[in-house]
């Protein structure tokens, strides 16, 4: 993919973006982004013009007239504005007002056919586009909606980590779930990364937390939703945080540096670093190992014609693991995880076992 880098993100790490959830009213927008701006830390303002809002009849935006209210605070502070676009025409409002910088929401980047509809809109300009993840769990769209603006010609990207949906119970808004975010960073490592904690975690005294959490993954940028008087908010009000706050989790942020030129710090991390790919390569022969049990068992439950899954005995691994891996500080979310992931690794080598040999007979 042929990119170019954004001049921001060469001169200052973490990029620092924020500004209300929506745009209400021309006050709010003035109001908010010229407090915030007082800090000398934000460098990009944004506010949502158009909303899309997963239920119907809650605000949806103010429309293109929040476009010029933005506009009104660039001039006012001097700093460039960012709105979301999602169709042609919110392309094309932006364009005309000259906006900044434009970014592709999570319900956006999970359709294809709005995404090839932005891409095709902004043929022809030298836009600067963040791409948000989708909703769900897919770095394969999140990569896609990258991939069809760059190949409208757009090579000034950067990608937004916003957390994923889910069901049930959750500190979290949106799972985080970093290792996407850190898979999509392998994929595409000149794209800038950029983490969005206010989607992340939907309340505001959780916001800092996440953001150091992400400076420490070296993400180049963040993105803060910011309200001149965050209850009052017609969107996200419990996420949005106010100026004063902002400035108290910007000066909190601990920026840690990801280059090690230190030969002694080098040393001892070489050192502990070789310990790890020891021990990856035990887990990874051990898990081998693992498997092969399991294939040899397959094969007893085929010629004794029971079936692959067992359920009590899958309770009783998950009893004896959990304890055990307590014991070791591993935490139950992990085990959780961990176990689910090697029962079905263990269900398709059993599987393979018992119904490929089955057809090869025949
Ligand atoms: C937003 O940034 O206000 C927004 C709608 O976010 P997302 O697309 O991440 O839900
Ligand atoms: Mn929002």
């Amino acid at each position: 993919m042929k990119t170019q880098s954004i001049s921001l993100f060469r001169e200052k790490r973490p990029v620092i973006i924020s500004g209300p959830c929506s745009a209400e009213s021309e006050e709010q927008v003035l109001q908010t982004c010229e407090a915030i701006a007082k800090s000398g830390k934000v460098d990009i303002l944004r506010a949502g013009i158009w909303k899309p809002r997963t239920r119907p009849n809650s605000f949806e935006g103010v429309g293109a007239i929040g476009i010029g209210w933005l506009a009104k605070a660039r001039e006012s502070t001097g700093l460039p504005i960012a709105v979301e676009v999602a169709n042609t025409t919110h392309v094309e409002e932006a364009l005309s007002h000259n906006v900044d910088i434009l970014w592709v929401g999570a319900r956006t980047t999970a359709n294809p056919f709005s995404v090839q509809e932005i891409a095709n809109a902004l043929k022809g300009t030298n836009s600067t586009v963040l791409v948000k993840n989708p909703i769900h769990e897919d770095v394969e769209l999140w990569t896609g909606a990258l991939e069809r603006l760059n190949q409208a010609g757009i090579e000034k990207l950067a990608m937004i980590h916003r957390g994923f949906a889910q069901h049930g119970n959750s500190v979290y808004r949106n799972e985080p779930k970093w290792q996407l975010a850190i898979e999509m960073k392998r994929r595409f490592s000149d794209i800038p990364l950029i983490c969005d904690p206010s989607h992340i975690c939907g309340k505001r005294d959780l916001i800092q937390g996440v953001a150091q959490q992400a400076l420490d993954m070296d993400f180049d940028g963040l993105m803060i939703e910011s309200h001149i008087n965050p209850d009052a908010a017609l969107s996200d009000k419990e996420q949005q945080v106010s100026p004063e706050d902002l400035q108290i989790i910007l000066d909190s942020l601990i920026i840690r540096r990801s280059n090690i030129t230190d030969v002694e710090l080098t040393e001892k991390l070489q050192l502990l670093r070789n310990q790890i790919d020891l021990i990856d390569d035990d887990l990874v022969k051990l898990l081998g190992e693992r498997m092969q049990v399991a294939e040899a068992i397959g094969l007893v439950k085929k010629e004794k014609g029971i079936t692959i899954l067992q359920a009590e005995r899958w309770e009783e691994i998950i009893k004896r693991v959990t304890a055990q891996g307590s014991m070791h500080d591993l935490s139950l979310d992990f085990l959780e995880r961990y176990l689910n992931a090697i029962h079905q690794e263990s269900i398709e080598h059993q599987n393979d076992v018992m119904n490929t040999s089955e057809l090869e007979e025949e």
